[in-house]
């Protein structure tokens, strides 16, 4: 576990959240300030700071997450399509250092992005 990682600690369930999704090697719970009417934070319980940080040797772990992203959106009931989002860095406005994936949906999302 990084230090003072917030979403660390709630792999390790030292701070709550309300999971959505659990398997040996992603985690997905629900986003606290929701942005849509399902938004879904879906994280490699390994640390891994960011998409900067996705290299050979933990790709697989983010396959794992794509893996999951359709099972969870289907238990969602996402039927009509969503949303995939995950912010790098400063000029991405990261705001936790670990890399999360958004999974938004249900509802028509808007078209752009800024
Ligand atoms: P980002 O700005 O891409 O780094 O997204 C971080 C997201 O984490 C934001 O949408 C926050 O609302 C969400 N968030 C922060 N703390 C928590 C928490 N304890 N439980 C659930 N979501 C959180
Ligand atoms: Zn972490």
């Amino acid at each position: 576990m990084a230090n003072d990682c917030i979403f660390c600690k709630i792999v390790s369930g030292e701070i709550p959240s309300s999971k959505v999704f659990e398997n040996e090697s992603v985690y997905a719970f629900r986003d606290i300030n929701p942005m849509a009417p399902v938004h879904v934070l879906v994280i490699p319980k390994t640390h891994i700071a960011s998409a900067d940080e996705i290299d050979a040797e933990n790709a697989t772990l983010v396959a794992k997450i794509f893996e999951a992203i359709p099972k969870i959106a289907a238990a969602e009931g996402l039927t009509n399509g969503y949303r995939v989002i995950t912010n790098c860095g400063e000029d991405g406005c990261q705001s936790v250092k670990h890399l999360h994936f958004h999974l938004l949906g249900g509802k028509k999302l808007p078209e752009t992005l800024a």
